[in-house]
Parts: structure tokens; sequence; C-alpha cells
């Protein structure tokens, strides 16, 4: 077990410092002023493989053409298609999308459920998207796992080899109780500004923290 691993007050200076990280320099979009669930599930699904720019530029639109599941369940797949264009794989996104928003009127009436089992039995939603539909739409203190914060608990931590779950259930343990947006936030754009695949160490408010800082946070 290395050192980060069995010190608590460590974990804790962590996240205490993402989070004031986070405070000073996160970065803003409107998905993230999102609250309804139908919303974040659907932004989440549009920023998967693309870049925040692109989705940006649709999402506006894209809402007040169809502001929930049953307009977006009865739309023609082309409405849908012209509506992310720009995106990439439109075609099969905007089917994929008309799956998701008729699955949720099919099984939920229409909303989308606060339960882990049934996002993703949804159709199209895997353990990312739901967790972060528990965490941004629902306010729960559900870690986020997926290639940027594997590489920032990488080097930060050692933890490689984990499994997704295993990296879940370490960072669930860390989230300061009723901040998981923030964390989670914090932790996207932390991967993303500083800790990102050629990190900036002189400018990382971890260093000092950090085993990875010296070697240039080499994996
Ligand atoms: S010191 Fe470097 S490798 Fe370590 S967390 Fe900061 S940016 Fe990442």
């Amino acid at each position: 077990m290395g050192e980060w691993e069995g010190s608590e007050g460590k974990r804790e200076e962590f996240a205490q410092r993402l989070v004031s990280w986070f405070s000073a320099n996160g970065r803003d979009f409107p998905w993230r002023r999102e609250r309804d669930p139908f919303r974040v599930l659907v932004a989440e699904k549009l920023l998967q493989q693309t870049t925040y720019g692109h989705v940006l530029k649709a999402y506006g639109a894209f809402f007040e053409k169809f502001p929930d599941a049953r307009a977006l369940a009865a739309a023609e797949v082309s409405d849908i298609e012209a509506a992310i264009r720009g995106l990439g794989f439109q075609r099969q996104r905007a089917r994929q999308l008309k799956e998701l928003a008729c699955s949720l009127v099919a099984e939920h009436g229409g909303a989308v459920p606060s339960d882990k089992g049934a996002l993703l039995r949804l159709s199209g939603v895997g353990e990312y998207v739901a967790s972060a539909v528990l965490c941004f739409a629902f306010g729960m203190d559900e870690p986020i796992v997926d290639i940027n914060v594997r590489r920032v608990v990488g080097r930060l931590f050692g933890w490689r080899g984990l499994k997704d779950n295993e990296i879940a259930e370490r960072l669930r343990q860390m989230i300061p109780p009723g901040r998981g947006r923030e964390f989670n936030w914090a932790l996207i754009d932390f991967s993303a500004l500083v800790c990102s695949r050629r990190p900036k160490c002189r400018k990382c408010p971890l260093s000092d923290l950090c085993p990875s800082a010296e070697a240039g946070g080499a994996t």
C-alpha cells in the first residue's frame, strides 16, 4: 500500500484543495447549470466523443426544439440529426437519442429515474452517464470515472491496474459530503487544464502531494 492509499489525511487534503482550485479555476458551461434530469442526461450523451465547443454550438437550440423526453421520442430522426449537426456521427447519435427518449417514455412515463440500476437499463446509458446523472441532476455524491480521471489518480495515488468500479469506490470515500458536483467537475477540469496528457506540474496546486511531480507526471 502506497503512502497516499494509507493516509486519510492526505486524501482529505487532496479533495479539499481540488475543490478550492475548482472554485477559482473551474469552467462554466450551460450544462453545468442544469438540474433538470432530462437535460442533464441528454447533455452527457451529447458530450460523448465530441468537443465541448461543438456541444456549445448545438446546446441551446437542441433543447428549444426537444424540451423533454416526449418531444424527443416523437421527433423524426432526421430532425434530431439536423439539431446535432457538427457533433459527428449525427445519424447514429440521432437514432440513439430517439431510442433513449423512447425508453424513458415507455418505462418511466418520460421521467428520468434516480436509481442507478434503472438508469443503466435505459437504451445507451452506461456507467459514466448514469453516475453523471445521479450526481449532476440528483445531487448525489456519486463518483465519475473516465480515462482522464484514471490518469490523474494513477499519477497522484499510484492507482493503476484497477477497474473503474474500484477507483469509483475509493473516490467515493474522498468526496466532501454534499459536494459531489464540485468534486467531479473539479476532477474533470483539473484533468483537462492541469494534469492533462502533458501535465503542467509546475503550475499544479497539488504538486507537493504528488509522487509523479518530479517525473513531470510521467505515467
Ligand atoms: S504534479 Fe503533475 S502529475 Fe502530479 S497531479 Fe499535478 S500535474 Fe498531475
